[in-house]
């Protein structure tokens, strides 16, 4: 008889989570019970219970392909049969030489150097260690400091903390050990030559004390799901060239599709210095994100005077699981017709988010390539939104005064009309 135990039983499983296990953003124990997750495949998250529930979140913009998908788990399988890991230094692979190269092939000219890093804020650190470096390779070490508009994200280590939103709950609690970085207003919703004055004045006050630019392109998402006219983003080029500032565009979030274009940049036309990618690299299988650099950035950071190199290496650097299933995930994705599935999300959520606009307490209602958004005018009740989008069979997590989703681009038309009709629900709801 075997006496190898099974896995815990469901009552267990919770009482142990909550005594052992912290959640993103919140306290131990957690205020709520997460739901528990038995197995995912497709669009559909299999709970414990039994019920299954679509996917609104693509968990967190990463699982564009859906779960268990057949070729990100043959890409796995092979990659292990090859190896799980090896350090990076000194050794290199397969797997991360063939994701760096296919990483330039479809990133704008002229991004041609590759820096895998373990997660999307790492990569941001990188990123502004890139720009500090630059600076000080020609010769202007006392411009430190990054300039970014309000409203951003760009992760949770402190570097990345000191450019999000410095009104978003982030920055009080770490007065005194965070950076200070420089911020303009939050990017309109609608194009004024206004703002690309005033990014541009902004950015003349401080030039000799910034280093670099780090924006989201067209869509701000943590820090408040807004969109902005990509017009603004070549301003902030011109103005990055002016001042010889190094342009970094955090991709995290909008890379690999997600707002209709490949790579958000593309909506303006613009390339940055560094790029940033992450969240939907691996179609949601593995922790992996990188920052892309010009033979510029690069040749600075590794001159004598910028340091000599690069000054970072994970342990993790270059994973080849992570980097394997990336390139399978990169490769489905151009295989598939993409743009077409994310106009087609995104006309589905149209339609099924306009019912919001009549709800009271609904502020605004907003679609962009494969994101839909309603805005209340007030915080989300968030237990009693995500009992509403659970009773109709969907998963969603608002936040703040947002009830949003980015579903995975496998979606049917089915599937994207029950998670719209979640929303909806939810932002009645809540
Ligand atoms: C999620 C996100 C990050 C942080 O990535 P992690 O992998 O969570 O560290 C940074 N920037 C943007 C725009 C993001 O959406």
């Amino acid at each position: 008889m075997s006496t190898r135990p099974g896995p815990p039983r469901p009552a267990d499983l919770r009482v142990r989570d909550r005594e052992h296990v912290w959640h993103p953003y919140g306290p131990m124990p957690g205020r709520t019970d997460p739901l528990v997750v038995a197995s995912a495949s497709g669009v559909r998250l299999t709970l414990d219970d039994g019920r299954e529930l679509v996917d609104g979140m693509s968990s967190w913009w990463a699982a564009v392909h859906g779960y268990r998908h057949p070729a990100l788990d043959a890409a796995l399988r092979t990659a292990t049969d090859e190896m799980a890991h090896v350090m990076f230094g000194g050794l290199t692979h397969h797997p991360a030489v063939a994701l760096a190269t296919r990483l330039v092939e479809i990133t704008p000219e002229p991004l041609r150097h590759v820096f895998l890093a373990d997660s999307g804020s790492v990569s941001v650190e990188v990123a502004v260690k890139m720009c500090l470096q630059y600076q000080r390779a020609h010769g202007r070490p006392g411009r430190t400091r990054m300039m970014t508009w309000r409203g951003g994200y760009h992760g949770d280590t402190f570097a990345a903390m000191s450019v999000c939103d410095p009104d978003g709950g982030m920055h009080a609690l770490w007065r005194g050990f965070l950076p200070e970085q420089v911020f303009a207003d939050v990017p309109p919703a609608e194009y004024t030559a206004a703002y690309d004055e005033h990014l541009a004045a902004v950015a003349a006050d401080h030039a000799d004390e910034l280093a670099g630019i780090i924006v989201e392109p067209v869509v701000q998402g943590a820090g408040g799901m807004r969109f902005h006219d990509p017009r603004h983003l070549r301003a902030l080029r011109e103005i990055a060239d002016r001042h010889d500032l190094v342009l970094v565009l955090d991709e995290i979030a909008t890379g690999f599709g997600r707002t209709g274009e490949l790579f958000a940049a593309d909506h303006a036309g613009i390339a940055p210095d560094v790029l940033c990618v992450g969240k939907a690299l691996t179609g949601g299988y593995l922790t992996l994100a990188a920052a892309l650099c010009t033979p510029a950035v690069a040749a600075a950071v590794s001159d004598e005077r910028g340091g000599g190199g690069l000054m970072h290496g994970p342990t993790f650097m270059g994973n080849p699981l992570a980097a394997r299933v990336a390139l399978a995930s990169v490769d489905e994705l151009l295989r598939r017709d993409w743009r077409a599935e994310v106009a087609g999300i995104g006309g589905l959520l149209r339609d099924g988010l306009a019912p919001a606009r009549d709800l009271p307490g609904v502020r605004d209602v907003r679609v962009l390539g494969a994101i839909g958004v309603v805005q209340l005018d007030h915080d989300v009740d968030v237990p009693a939104a995500q009992a509403a989008a659970e009773a109709e069979g969907v998963w969603l997590r608002p936040f703040r005064d947002l009830v949003y989703t980015m579903p995975p681009f496998v979606s049917t038309p089915d599937d994207v009309v029950r998670i719209a009709g979640g929303v909806v629900a939810a932002a009645a709801a809540g």
